[in-house]
């Protein structure tokens, strides 16, 4: 039996597959069975930040699981709180946080901590969540519930719990909040919502009158944190300060890690949260360099020069493409083109594949591109101008 028929046979039917097999990795470069390489402009869905087959991330990982690889959260784990550490200097904020083992994850932590907030803080018990249209929170029963987008409230899957609401613009989250709502979760960048930047004066404006509301903003950093926009959170970026945020894809480079932190550092007690894998020796020493490699490429203006050079190249692709393109937009590493059609979309996505070239749909007509955020200037060049041959049939 070939990969295909494996996979087939013996694995749930959940993705739309490509059934390529790669073999090597090395920064934004894969290789297949075929000796094909490909450009990735994708990290696996904004995970492998540090690019593939990192040495330092790797030696850091066979170091670590040589000794220890997991212990349980009931002794204390000296990476994970090392990481958290890292993570209150890289981000300026002095929060708490909980680790898990993905983005979901760390969103149902963040919904459980703000229920508990708004059950013992308030007379009467506040609960409701606001959210925005084309949201992405999960695919838990209750982060899918707490995304906005239709498609993903399957009857399928229902009863879902209750206590979210959604609206499509930001303008008009304001007019479902009541006496039983908690807080507001939001992307600051929505991702698979279509690599859509809200302007930075409405979240600030959101950010105060949740603040004189006693409402809680939570912000969903499982794409955007980690340096994907050029500052270590986007929440930097916007110049604000959530009560909570959650983190997950870029963080571990590939080791599956999430995080929820929160300002609110004495809301849990022992038995309110817990996981078995989360937080483990493995995850977070990965996690820990990853952070270390990426703080120290800001640091060295290396990964603002190469936000600044793959900008440019998007720009001059996107200027010499219009007839395809409406809109370009993201921030950082985080970048999409608009294009004017669900089938263009398609065709480019598969041409992208078959010029040695990956890149990533979101919603129905964002071509999205998240490259590794150590990607080379010649990966880069090279990425670009197999998206022009992508096109150029087109
Ligand atoms: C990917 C993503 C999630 C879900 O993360 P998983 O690790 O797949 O559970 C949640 N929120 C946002 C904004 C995401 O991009």
């Amino acid at each position: 039996m070939n990969l295909e028929q494996i996979d087939k046979q013996n694995v749930l039917n959940t993705y739309a597959r490509n059934y390529v097999n790669f073999k090597k990795g090395a920064n934004a470069t894969l290789t297949d069975d075929k000796e094909n390489n490909y450009i990735d402009f994708t990290s696996g869905i904004g995970v492998v930040s540090v690019g593939h087959g990192n040495k330092r991330v790797a030696d850091t990982i066979c170091n670590q699981v040589s000794n220890i690889t997991h212990i349980s959260n009931l002794y204390a784990i000296e990476p994970q709180a090392l990481l958290a550490q890292k993570i209150n200097k890289l981000s300026g904020y002095d929060m708490a946080m909980f680790f898990a083992n993905s983005g979901a994850e760390a969103n149902e932590g963040a919904i459980k901590i703000a229920r508990k907030y708004g059950e013992i803080n308030f007379d009467s018990k506040k609960y409701k969540i606001v959210t925005l249209g084309h949201s992405f929170h999960g695919r838990t029963i209750t982060t899918v519930k707490a995304s906005g987008q239709k498609k993903m409230h399957s009857e399928n899957f229902s009863p879902y719990p209750d206590g979210f609401s959604y609206k499509h613009k930001l303008d008009e989250l304001y007019e479902t909040i009541d006496d039983q709502t908690v807080a507001v979760m939001i992307e600051l960048i929505q991702g698979e919502g279509g690599v859509q930047p809200f302007p930075k004066e409405d979240i600030q404006k959101l950010a105060a009158f949740c603040k004189d509301n006693g409402l809680l903003l939570i912000i969903d950093e499982v794409q955007t944190g980690a340096y994907r926009t050029g500052e270590f959170l986007a929440s930097n970026l916007y110049d604000i300060e959530p009560d909570i945020i959650t983190m997950a894809k870029g963080m571990g480079g590939g080791v599956p890690i999430g995080c929820v932190m929160t300002k609110h550092k004495d809301i849990f007690e022992p038995g309110d949260h817990g996981s078995t894998f989360g937080g483990n020796y493995l995850s977070t020493a990965a996690s820990l360099e990853v952070l270390n490699i990426l703080d120290e490429n800001k640091d060295s203006g290396v990964l603002d020069e190469t936000i600044i050079y793959f900008n440019e190249k998007l720009k001059a692709f996107y200027e010499s493409n219009t007839h395809l393109f409406y809109k370009e937009v993201g921030i950082g590493l985080m970048r999409g083109l608009r294009v004017n059609d669900e089938e263009t979309l398609t065709k480019i996505y598969n041409n992208a594949f078959d010029n040695g070239l990956l890149v990533l749909k979101a919603g129905k007509i964002t071509l999205r591109l998240l490259p590794p955020l150590t990607i080379s200037k010649d990966e880069i060049d090279e990425g670009f101008t197999r998206l022009e041959k992508a096109v150029a049939s087109i």
